[in-house]
């Protein structure tokens, strides 16, 4: 990689070499105030709509015009076995085995499905370990589980925070601390990717400290999956959920996967809440009393498919696959975000106006950067607006911008630069 420049011609440059260049197209982007179309800096919220997708949702539409009830066992749709359809791709994207994901349900409502068979206390070792200033949802999540054991929240859950002074948590911090909660640890569960810094997490050393100690280990990977490397199964994870509609593109409220390590595959006795799609299929319609479960995390399924999110998904699969998968998409990531932090970097600002709290070591942060901005943050979001660039503001004052490899170029992330230089000049 040659040093970065800040000029449109250094941008157009690395487009022009960028083996990806040709996904923009492929993707609706939403205009921008001028007409043009925006730079979408928010694909870590809302990805963009694969143009594929209205057409996999017509065919869905088209079958359950034509064949009714009969779409679920014919061609093209088979929709009894849709979700099926979908585990291959799941398994590359997150390093598991196929027998160790399904896709089913939406995040929060896996992550609790989850924590049922994996957050099992006891009198001695009923602790979960999670980040402090957790996403909502996951906060609830835990809260609402460890209540459901009879446990109070301020006693279960212990919270990880960084040392004073500092933005993110060190991995020896968090290898101390599952150290130091021993055999009174039950579980540790944290995002793969902190949705607020940006932070990646270590998952494997984690995943080590955790078993080091007894405990199950799990992340949610709402803001890791599509974005980062994963490697589940080497990691040797215990369990896992995702959502599909942020790097991955699937629509809002799109679909969710689940990931449970093949060590779990054949474990009947785990507890449970089952449905009948996670029933052994051969006698799933025999409708006989005795819930069977599947093997592996399809074992976890409650309901019949959802097929027209499923649809939007298999879609946006597609075309990570055909992007020739996490390893190309990271590979352009990590330029396109180092692109973004060099422009950032060298914007001349009074002292203290503002702070990139995402790691600056690239193996420590996914494709956001979180800009931490001291004074006037909402007007430099709403400045940003105005220019057509499309970020994310996250109370009370933190800017998230991310860069992604499938639809984002080099010339977006140079003219966001431009844009804030536009905004250094007249903030002085
Ligand atoms: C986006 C996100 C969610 C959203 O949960 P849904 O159930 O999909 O609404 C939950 N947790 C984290 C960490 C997220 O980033």
């Amino acid at each position: 990689m040659t040093a970065y420049q800040p000029t449109p011609e250094f941008a157009a440059s690395l487009d022009a070499q960028d083996p990806l260049r040709g996904f923009r197209d492929r993707f609706h982007i939403p205009a921008g105030p001028d007409g043009r179309p925006s730079i979408y800096l928010c694909g870590n919220s809302l990805g963009l709509m694969p143009k594929t997708a209205r057409a996999a949702v017509e065919q869905e539409f088209h079958s359950w015009a034509t064949l009714g009830v009969e779409g679920h066992f014919e061609d093209p749709s088979q929709w009894m076995h849709y979700h099926e359809t979908l585990t291959e791709a799941s398994a590359r994207l997150v390093g598991a085995k196929p027998v160790e994901v399904v896709v089913m349900n939406n995040l929060t409502t896996n992550l609790h499905l989850l924590l049922v068979s994996f957050y099992r206390p006891t009198v001695t070792r009923y602790k979960v370990l999670m980040e402090g200033g957790a996403f909502p949802s996951d906060q609830y999540a835990l809260e609402s589980q460890v209540r459901l054991h009879g446990l109070a929240p301020d006693e279960a859950i212990v919270e990880l925070v960084p040392r004073p002074g500092e933005h993110t948590l060190r991995t020896e911090d968090i290898e101390a601390k599952i150290q130091e909660l021993g055999a009174s640890l039950a579980t540790v569960i944290l995002g793969g990717v902190n949705y607020y810094t940006g932070q990646a997490f270590d998952m494997a050393a984690i995943t080590r400290a955790g078993h080091a100690v007894g405990a199950t280990v799990g992340f949610d990977l709402a803001h890791a999956a599509g974005n980062l490397e994963l490697h589940l199964h080497d990691w040797d994870v215990d369990f896992a959920c995702w959502c599909t509609y942020k790097y991955l593109n699937s629509g809002p409220g799109g679909t969710s996967g689940v990931y449970v390590h093949e060590r779990f595959a054949n474990r009947p006795d785990l507890p449970r809440l089952a449905g009948w799609w996670g029933h052994d299929p051969t006698d799933r319609f025999q409708m006989k009393k005795g819930f069977r479960p599947m093997p592996g995390a399809a074992g976890w399924q409650l309901s019949n498919a959802q097929i027209f999110p499923m649809a939007i998904h298999r879609a946006a699969l597609a075309l990570v696959e055909e992007a020739g998968g996490m390893a190309a998409l990271r590979r352009k990531s990590e330029q396109l975000t180092g692109y973004l932090d060099y422009l950032l970097r060298r914007l001349e600002l009074p002292a203290g106006t503002l702070e990139i709290i995402t790691p600056a070591e690239p193996a420590a942060r996914g494709g956001q950067l979180s800009v931490l901005v001291h004074r006037g943050g909402r007007a430099l979001f709403d400045f940003l607006a105005r220019q057509g660039i499309i970020a994310d503001w996250r109370e009370p004052n933190v800017i998230r911008l991310a860069p992604v490899p499938l639809y984002n170029s080099f010339a977006d992330v140079q003219q966001t630069g431009a844009a804030l230089e536009k905004w250094a000049a007249q903030a002085e």
